[in-house]
């Protein structure tokens, strides 16, 4: 894999990661007329929930749903330069252009409540990751070496995102399908580093923290063991990695992709863990477009450990996991779920696991 770093017009970074070394240089110049980027986005702290809240309203005149010949993730042309200064790539990551964290974001105005509701900047930074130059294409139908290239782009990003000033916590996630509120056809995903611990990362690490004290063992070290020896809801595995439904999954369609072995982040893993992973992963999303014999929509997350915190606690897994209950109906996130944040599934996880191991 070849690592190339380059500047936009406006200054933002652009990395593109090349499977094959002796890929033609990616040097091109950004010709576009930019204007600097000014983010001014905040994080307020909701009083009641003791959780952060991002506001970032200049992101309401971002690009949506643009015609495919106006993809700005497509490759440039002659006439039609686009985000990605290239004639062809591989795997390109850059900043996006309307950030909901960025570094340089100024201090915010005021208090709003005095000091029950404190406000900040937006520090961090938030980036978009385009799988492959190929507008019509999507995750699923990468080569198993492309798919290995991203997880090499996705653990430089982690690595390097997280020696920013003020991130404390690295994102990598792929949002796919309408559904999902997809605003960008072209086959891409996205990383936020954002400048707390996450409510979701600090809930399950306090989680971790209590059976690790009860137990001197990983919480996921022991959930993991549990359902290879089971064995009703795995999907698939590999040499270093299983994919399995959670015992508790929420969604209508939910699977994680953990390693055999406890690492912190997407940066720790061995060069063997990474290329197992790539194919598990394909194999996985093979499986999930199986499942209603359509492409699914669906989000894929990766759980990484914090910075600066838990890391010994932490133990990386993927969770994929779909809106879709039928062939063409959503799962709503309605009162009990967005009220009092109670899942209801309509399915088991053991039906889950059963169709998706037969849609492969
Ligand atoms: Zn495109």
């Amino acid at each position: 894999m070849r690592r190339t770093a380059r500047r936009l017009a406006d200054g933002r970074e652009i990395v593109y990661f090349d499977d094959d070394p002796q890929a033609p240089p990616r040097d091109a110049v950004d010709t576009r007329d930019l204007p600097a980027q000014r983010p001014r986005s905040e994080i307020r702290l909701d009083p009641l929930t003791g959780e952060w809240v991002a506001m970032a309203a200049h992101r309401q005149t971002r690009t949506y749903k643009p015609p495919a010949d106006l993809c700005p993730l497509c490759p440039s042309t002659p006439g039609r330069p686009t985000e990605i200064p290239e004639p062809d790539y591989e795997v390109a990551v850059f900043e996006n252009r309307f950030p909901s964290f960025a570094q340089g974001v100024p201090e915010p105005g005021d208090p709003v409540l005095g000091d029950l509701a404190p406000r900040r900047a937006a520090v961090g930074r938030c980036e978009v990751v385009c799988f492959t130059s190929d507008h019509d294409s999507a995750f699923v139908e990468l080569s198993p070496r492309r798919a290995r290239t991203v997880v090499d782009a996705w653990a430089d990003r982690t690595a390097a995102l997280g020696r920013l000033p003020g991130v404390e916590q690295v994102f990598c996630f792929e949002n796919r399908g309408e559904e999902i509120g997809v605003t960008l056809h072209h086959p891409h995903g996205q990383i936020y580093a954002y400048p707390f611990v996450t409510p979701r990362t600090e809930r399950m690490l306090r989680v971790a923290a209590e059976h690790h004290e009860r137990t001197g063992r990983h919480i996921l070290g022991d959930v993991l063991a549990a359902e290879r020896a089971h064995g009703e809801r795995v999907v698939a595995t590999s040499d270093h990695w299983t994919a399995y439904v959670p015992a508790a999954a929420r969604w209508p369609v939910e699977v994680h992709l953990v390693p055999h072995r406890q690492a912190p982040d997407l940066p720790a893993l061995t060069d063997a863990e990474r290329d197992d992973l790539a194919e598990l992963h394909l194999a996985v999303l093979r499986r999930l477009d199986g499942l209603y014999a359509r492409p699914l929509p669906y989000i894929a997350a990766w759980h990484q450990a914090p910075v600066r915190t838990g890391r010994e606690l932490s133990w990386l897994h993927l969770q994929v996991f779909s809106v879709l209950r039928t062939a063409d109906k959503l799962k709503y996130l309605a009162g009990s779920e967005s009220g009092m944040g109670v899942w209801i599934n309509d399915v088991t996880p053991e039906q889950i696991a059963e169709r998706l191991r037969a849609a492969g």
